[in-house]
This record gives C-alpha cells, sequence and structure tokens, in this order.
C-alpha cells in the first residue's frame, strides 16, 4: 500500500468525490497529471494511475485482505477504488470489517503506550506503542466516526 498523509491544512484540496458524490474527498497531486484521490465520505481510495488495463492490480491486491478486493469499485474512468486502511503510530488503526461484501463495517483500534516491561522485549523494538484490542468499537459506515475515535483529527 503507498503511503497515508493526512495534512489537515490542506481542506481546500476537498471536491466532488466520483464515487460517492459526497463532497469530502481530498484530492492531492502524485505528479503533473496524476491525483491521488482519499474520501472521508465513503472511507475508498485511489489514483489516477489505478486504471484498468493500465495498472498491475495482481500485485498492488498480494497485500489485500479478500474482502478489500471483493468490494472495490471502479468509476467511470476506469479508476480502481479500494477501502482505505488507516495506521497511525500512537495512535491507532481503522479499517473495513466484515465477513462478506454484504456484511462490513468500519472498526477502530486504539494504541496503548506500551509499559516498561513490555518496551524491553524484542518484539517492541524501537516502538513505543501497541495495539490495544480491549478497544476495538464498530462505527457501520461511518468512516470518519472510526478515524475520530482513534484521534486522526488530533495535533497529537
Ligand atoms: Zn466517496
Amino acid at each position: 500500500m503507498y503511503g497515508l498523509t493526512i495534512n489537515l491544512e490542506s481542506m481546500d484540496q476537498m471536491t466532488i468525490c466520483p464515487k460517492c458524490g459526497c463532497d469530502g474527498c481530498y484530492v492531492t497531486p502524485i505528479n503533473e497529471v496524476n491525483n491521488n484521490y482519499f474520501c472521508w465520505g465513503c472511507g475508498y481510495q485511489t489514483n489516477d494511475l489505478m486504471k484498468e488495463g493500465e495498472f498491475d492490480f495482481e500485485a498492488y491486491e498480494e497485500t489485500l485482505p479478500e474482502l478489500y478486493k471483493d468490494i472495490k469499485h471502479k468509476d467511470d474512468k476506469n479508476r480502481v477504488w479500494y477501502p482505505i486502511t488507516i495506521n497511525l503510530e500512537g495512535k491507532g488503526t481503522v479499517f473495513l470489517n466484515g465477513t462478506n461484501k454484504d456484511d462490513i463495517h468500519w472498526s477502530a483500534i486504539k494504541s496503548v503506550l506500551l509499559t516498561e516491561e513490555e518496551k524491553a522485549q524484542p518484539k517492541y523494538k524501537d516502538k513505543t506503542h501497541k495495539s490495544d484490542p480491549k478497544s476495538m468499537q464498530h462505527f457501520g459506515n461511518d468512516f470518519i466516526e472510526a478515524c475520530d475515535y482513534i484521534g486522526v483529527f488530533n495535533e497529537n
């Protein structure tokens, strides 16, 4: 997956989402002619390079959960949209959860600070936080609520 950059100072780059039609689609240029699209409304993302017939979807999808492949969406410009996964060090994770395409919802898990004992363990080398399974919450189709829960919109 390519990296996720959230820069809330650039909200003027919001446009109408080509997938869901809301006005919360965040557009960022990846080069002179192509853009990346990140929609806060539907929680999907794509870019102008991810077009059917032009992009190596097989390689890209190797890293994706089966569910994400089942519910990808092709728009009228042949761009393929996938659900967003957010993974912010020190905050948490937001992901689309479910058993099949008719049973999906957004879930979020918060990160907690490691204890001193945990910090000494090799598996937490160079880490400050870990995922806290007890904090998992479900948000239906409300992607923004899920993001808010882990503090995506907070400064720190
Ligand atoms: Zn959308």
